[in-house]
């Protein structure tokens, strides 16, 4: 039995079996071998990998079809292709020649720091082509081959991960790098699948199939717990699934403190899927709707698919207010093919800042949630807003897509509500401007706004003293934000990761915050705390 130490990323408590994520190093016989018969088995392995691809997209829930169909179209790759068959002119086996190709695209998208959404990319091409080394060499097919609810241990985890097993395989993550920040730790805890991240490369060597309790809420795992450690666990899951009934029985209260305020609690989410559970975890609608989420990993919906989607999510709210946001493409972001070459890291273009640079591609997603907004209470904000003029250009190609809507018949709703999310402090410290010029609500994002307050990098580890949502400094820059929302008479929500920790939602609370948005898995842990919470300090309460 052994203790490994790493960092929560997602709670939770879960005993299973480890499944090692392999990204291994292929070795290869040296041959001769016959040209003519390694083209043919390249032939016959694409075919049996693209149908193998094609099968799966076909049983798969939307978002883990386009990786499959993006797989196979990079299976037809003219380019790649041309480099493996001239591998194989030169004496080289089928199966290595794939790999060797594969590789060096991979590992050149893999290199490009600054575009996340090609290092995503590189991740499809190593599981593409490891999967046609697979059927070359007649092994069974990569990790997705599950056939049993495992513990996933990897070196880092890709968002597109947890979307390669077919839903329940995953009990919980264990990884050797990351960060408890990534998307991929959102979509996690999204999912409610607990993780730990930073357990350390060792862990790796010889963790494979053997049995772990994974302690996530703590941030440890116990690789071959004794038998007295084993029962003690069981023991704490069957009270944890107690304790999530009771929890389940607060959904139904009215969301009111102790000393009677009303509160609003929304939950941050990626899709129907999510909603569908936050609704069940008693959300009264979604706060924030990563729509970037809906491309991964490589294709924009054009304007009717995305209008499904957002029509989709209204209705898994099942009546209540959905605010999406449109694309965040660019730093940790996955970007599809909204990624035309520009800068876009952290302090560059992402965001509304990237939308703008492309205004095609944003007019199709505005009128798109124009038209959704015409089935439900939709609503639209833009992300990494620095100032009135980001306002002002983006509601200018509002404007465009109304008038084009207009003209080509379609229906829409004219008055579909539009917001700022705030995460840049430069946009905090004039909130009111952005009100002035006709914004109607307000959407404090406290992941990106501690970190470009701090100038701490939220994915990184190293920096996480420096990562305060709760500090004096982002207190004054609420402070403001409510000032102007209360000034111009428009609602205010708070959102990110750190509003689902119960003591930071009561702080948020007494600051007079009275809208939150959290992690679904977070929703009734918060509520509970709001539940007993007194929202005015007793010196402020009315005689
Ligand atoms: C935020 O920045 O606070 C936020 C909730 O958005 P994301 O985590 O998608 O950056
Ligand atoms: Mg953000």
């Amino acid at each position: 039995m052994r203790i490994w130490k790493g960092s929560s990323a997602s709670p939770g408590l879960v005993l299973g079996q480890v499944s090692r994520l392999e990204r291994h190093v292929e070795t290869f016989s040296t041959g001769p071998f016959n040209p003519e018969r390694e083209l043919q088995q390249l032939e016959g392995a694409l075919s049996t990998a693209k149908s193998e691809l094609d099968s799966m997209a076909e049983r798969a829930a939307s978002t883990e079809q386009a990786i499959f169909q993006f797989q196979s179209m990079m299976l037809e790759d003219e380019g790649m292709l041309r480099e493996i068959r001239f591998c194989i002119h030169a004496g080289v086996s089928a199966a290595a020649a794939v790999d060797k190709v594969g590789q060096r695209y991979a590992d050149q998208l893999a290199n490009m720091a600054d575009n996340p959404y090609l290092q995503l990319r590189s991740v499809d091409i190593l599981d593409a082509t490891s999967r046609v080394i697979n059927i070359l060499s007649n092994r069974p097919r990569m990790w997705l081959a599950l056939d049993h609810p495992v513990i996933l241990a990897a070196d880092r985890l890709m968002p597109t991960d947890l979307f390669s097993v077919p839903s329940g395989m995953i009990l919980g993550v264990i990884t050797a790098e990351g960060s408890g920040q990534s998307h991929a730790a959102i979509i996690a805890r999204a999912m409610n699948i607990p993780a730990i991240v930073q357990v350390g490369r060792d862990f790796l060597e010889d963790c494979d199939g053997r049995t772990v309790i994974l302690d996530s809420t703590k941030g440890e795992c116990i690789l071959d717990p004794d038998v007295a450690t084993r029962q003690q666990a069981e023991n704490r899951i069957c009270e944890l699934q107690r304790k999530n009934t009771e929890m389940n029985q607060l959904c139904a209260l009215p969301g009111r403190t102790r000393d009677g305020q009303p509160f609003e609690l929304l939950a941050n989410c990626f899709g129907p899927e999510d909603i569908d559970t936050a609704m069940q975890s008693g959300a009264r609608g979604v706060g924030l709707l990563r729509s970037s989420y809906m491309m991964l990993p490589g294709r924009i919906l054009d304007e009717q698919e995305q209008f499904y989607f957002y029509s989709s999510c209204l209705v898994a709210a099942q009546g209540c207010p959905v605010t999406v946001r449109t694309f965040d493409f660019g730093a940790d972001r996955t970007m599809a093919d909204a990624y035309q070459g520009v800068q876009s890291s952290k302090l560059g273009l992402r965001g509304i800042r990237n939308s703008l640079r492309q205004p095609r591609q944003f007019e199709t997603q505005i009128c798109a949630l124009l038209r959704a907004a015409a089935r439900g209470p939709l609503r639209v904000m833009f992300p990494m807003v620095t100032d009135v003029e980001d306002w002002d250009a983006a509601m200018h190609i509002v404007e465009r897509c109304r008038r084009s809507l207009r003209e080509r018949g379609v229906p829409f709703n004219e008055k579909t509500q539009f917001g700022v999310m705030l995460s840049v402090p430069a946009a905090c410290l004039t909130a009111e401007e952005f009100v002035a010029h006709g914004c109607d609500f307000l959407v404090i994002g406290t992941n990106d706004l501690t970190q470009y307050t701090h100038a701490a990098d939220r994915e990184l580890a190293s920096a996480e003293r420096y990562y305060r949502p709760a500090s004096p400094a982002m207190k004054k820059l609420i402070t403001m934000v409510m000032d102007a929302a209360k000034q111009g008479n428009v609602p205010v929500t708070i959102c990110g990761l750190a509003v689902g920790n119960p003591a930071n939602t009561v702080q948020y609370l007494q600051m007079g915050l009275r809208s939150f948005s959290v992690s679904p898995q977070n929703l009734l842990g918060a509520k509970k705390a709001l539940l007993e919470a007194d929202a005015l300090p007793d010196d402020n309460k009315p005689e």
